[in-house]
């Protein structure tokens, strides 16, 4: 993308209609909440999610937020619980987000939840990401709309500064009120649990919870993403940057290097990218060593090596 082709959209129907149907098509578009600008694209495309990491520069894969317009938007992609719904009630739209296990046919690309079995879900309160996501119909996963590594942007103007020519459109709506990224809570496990402090206090959901909410690192670690994340790996041995897989391993392809299942084999790594927590998790459940092609450390390529390293790296 040249960097005059990022169109400049506002908060009119008219320019909603257009980005929403950009959305739906797959492409990426800056849209203001009531926290930061967040950087969206359909959650149920992984290339489009991977044109999120690509477009941030963005050199490790953590799972996203998914934003749904309605309750019962997050209903259709989480399994619900009675804590969720006090909490919802309370507190969407708005600044919190909740992780909840994933439901049955859920349609999420496994590159929004890094291979997690949870999704962090939320409605904002934003009209205008309210009205936009009503017109996507569907999840739109949106981390901050800054390239990696720099502040989050609550104007249109640090969006602009930071991504044009890397995203179809900047919906511009004034600056964000809140100006802080959302609370997460895990609800997931036995107990809530703070996995981040953000615009919504956490004693304003204690209240409402009549309860403490855990924190971070003594939630069951199973749940508790932050371990799930840096642990996550095949049970199996994984070796990287195998030109062959040896006569008792599985050889997960790349490119022309073919195997029982290849990230890509046009050597597309927004393909492989989108393809790699399937990948991973289909030839984890055979129980069997792992040999994994060579994969090309540029673009999104950092974000996979990264990635693939954790997952071949020596645990206890
Ligand atoms: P952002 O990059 O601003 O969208 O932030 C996403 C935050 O949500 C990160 O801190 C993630 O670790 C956290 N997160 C997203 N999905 C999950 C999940 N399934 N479980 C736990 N934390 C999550
Ligand atoms: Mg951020």
């Amino acid at each position: 993308m040249n960097p005059n082709s990022t169109l400049s959209l506002g908060p009119s129907e008219a320019d909603l209609v257009q980005a929403a149907d950009l959305l739906r098509a797959g492409q990426l578009v800056a849209f203001p909440t009531e926290t930061v600008y967040g950087l969206g694209g359909s959650a149920l495309m992984g290339e489009t999610v991977a044109g999120i990491y690509a477009a941030k520069g963005r050199p490790s894969f953590n799972p996203l937020i998914a934003h749904v317009a309605s309750v019962d938007a997050a209903k259709d992609l989480v399994q619900w619980s009675d804590l969720a719904a006090r909490i919802a009630a309370a507190f969407w739209p708005g600044p919190l987000t909740l992780v909840l296990p994933l439901r049955e046919g859920h349609g999420v690309s496994s590159l929004v939840t890094a291979g997690l079995p949870t999704l962090a879900v939320r409605v904002p309160a934003h009209p205008t990401a309210q009205r936009l996501l009503s017109l996507v119909g569907g999840p739109v996963a949106a981390p901050s709309a800054n390239p990696s590594g720099r502040i989050s942007p609550t104007t249109a103007a640090h969006v602009h500064h930071g991504l044009d020519g890397k995203i179809a459109a900047v919906v511009d709506d004034g600056p964000c009120g809140v100006g802080l990224e959302s609370t997460i809570v895990g609800l997931a496990g036995d107990a809530p649990v703070l996995l981040r402090p953000g615009g919504l206090a956490v004693e304003e959901i204690e209240t409402v919870l009549g309860q403490s909410l855990l924190d971070r690192d003594q939630g069951d670690p199973l749940t508790a993403p932050g371990q799930l994340l840096s642990h996550y790996a095949p049970n199996a041995a994984v070796r990287l940057m195998a030109d062959a897989p040896q006569s008792n391993e599985l050889y997960l392809g790349f490119g022309a290097r073919d195997g029982d299942l290849n990230l890509s084999p046009s050597g597309n790594l927004a393909e492989a990218a989108a393809n790699l927590f399937d990948c991973l998790h289909q030839l984890d459940a055979r129980n069997i060593p792992i040999a994994v092609a060579p994969i090309p450390d540029h673009g999104l390529g950092h974000a996979i090596n990264d990635r693939l390293r954790r997952a071949a790296a020596p645990r206890d």
